[in-house]
């Protein structure tokens, strides 16, 4: 896995479970040795091409939504799975519906307590959290604001004042955020990682969009048309890196999302109203 030889997906989103991800639906039911899988996930990057996954499952759904969930590992080629494309509007396909029918998992893939998987997730949220605000426009990968500036330098400069003050703007969010990473590095390594990066994620994602589309003007009129880089450089990245940016705000948390957890977590201010406090999963109200 670390190798990065075997590909493998997270199974979280669901169609009615999103920023609510405590509220999914696809259930868990143990038969022996096994569990067995009913219902469907979506936005499953790479599910396609995914050896292994990483499920979030109902395995009670009399339990309050947060306490009546377990996390799985999946083996993808599981007889039952069928994974439907979803093309973005990138012209890409990268997202799947993934849906499960009478999938047999052994319940030596449950990862943890049965019932427990809600730490788990909220866990590998908060480091998914960390890799998407590296320095990279799109995610962590792709151009950063020092190469697009170095890209005008290189290219006679900035060729108007508000031009400049955007480029200077972006350099400014880049500083902060390098300076921010080392700062997640040392709380990492003292052990002390929090919601910390929601505040990166926060702040990288707008990072990124900005970026991309100081590119894109800087890509001029054709920029509109047709795949052109900005200042006439390799559309690589730029022009593709344009038309993912909206998704940048939206996956892994969505801005919203994050600004409350920052809000209950770290300025310790009043949860948001929970009206469905104290009833079972299955009582509550759903999409
Ligand atoms: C590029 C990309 C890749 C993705 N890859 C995966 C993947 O591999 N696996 C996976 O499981 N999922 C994946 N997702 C899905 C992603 O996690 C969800 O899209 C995200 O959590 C938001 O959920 P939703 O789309 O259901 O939107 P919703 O939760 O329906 O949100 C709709 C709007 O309501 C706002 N909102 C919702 N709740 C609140 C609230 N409490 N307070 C304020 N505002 C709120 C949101 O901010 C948003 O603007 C991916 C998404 C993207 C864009």
């Amino acid at each position: 896995m670390l190798s990065g030889e075997d590909i493998w997906c997270q199974l979280f989103s669901e169609p009615g479970a999103g920023s609510d991800l405590a509220g999914v639906s696809t259930r868990a039911t143990k038969d022996g040795d096994h569990y067995i899988v009913n219902g469907q996930k979506t936005w499953t990057s790479l599910g396609h091409v995914a050896k292994y996954g990483i499920l979030l499952c109902r395995t009670n759904p009399d339990a309050p939504k947060h306490a009546g969930l377990s996390y799985f590992i999946i083996d993808m080629r599981s007889p039952g799975i069928e994974i439907q494309p979803i093309v973005e509007m990138t012209g890409m396909h990268m997202f799947n519906n993934v849906f499960f029918t009478d999938v047999r998992v052994p319940a030596e893939n449950l990862i943890g307590d049965e019932n427990r998987g809600w730490e788990l997730a909220r866990e590998t949220l908060a480091n998914e959290r960390v890799t998407l605000a590296r320095a990279g426009a799109q995610w962590g990968w792709g151009p950063t604001a020092a190469d697009l500036i170095a890209l005008v330098r290189e290219r006679g400069g900035a060729p108007d004042a508000i031009t400049r003050q955007r480029l200077a703007q972006v350099y400014i969010e880049g500083e902060i955020l390098r300076v921010y990473r080392l700062r997640m590095v040392a709380a990492r390594v003292s052990g002390k990682l929090g919601p910390e990066s929601s505040v990166a994620k926060a702040l990288s994602d707008p990072h990124g969009q900005h970026i991309f589309r100081l590119a894109r003007d800087l890509s001029g009129a054709e920029g509109l048309l047709k795949e052109v880089g900005p200042l006439g450089a390799d559309p690589t990245w730029w022009a593709n890196g344009f038309v993912f940016s909206p998704a940048l705000t939206i996956g892994g948390g969505t801005s919203e999302v994050l600004k409350n957890i920052i809000g209950e977590r770290i300025l310790g201010l009043p949860r948001e109203p929970e009206p469905d406090a104290g009833r079972s999963w299955a009582e509550t109200r759903r999409n």
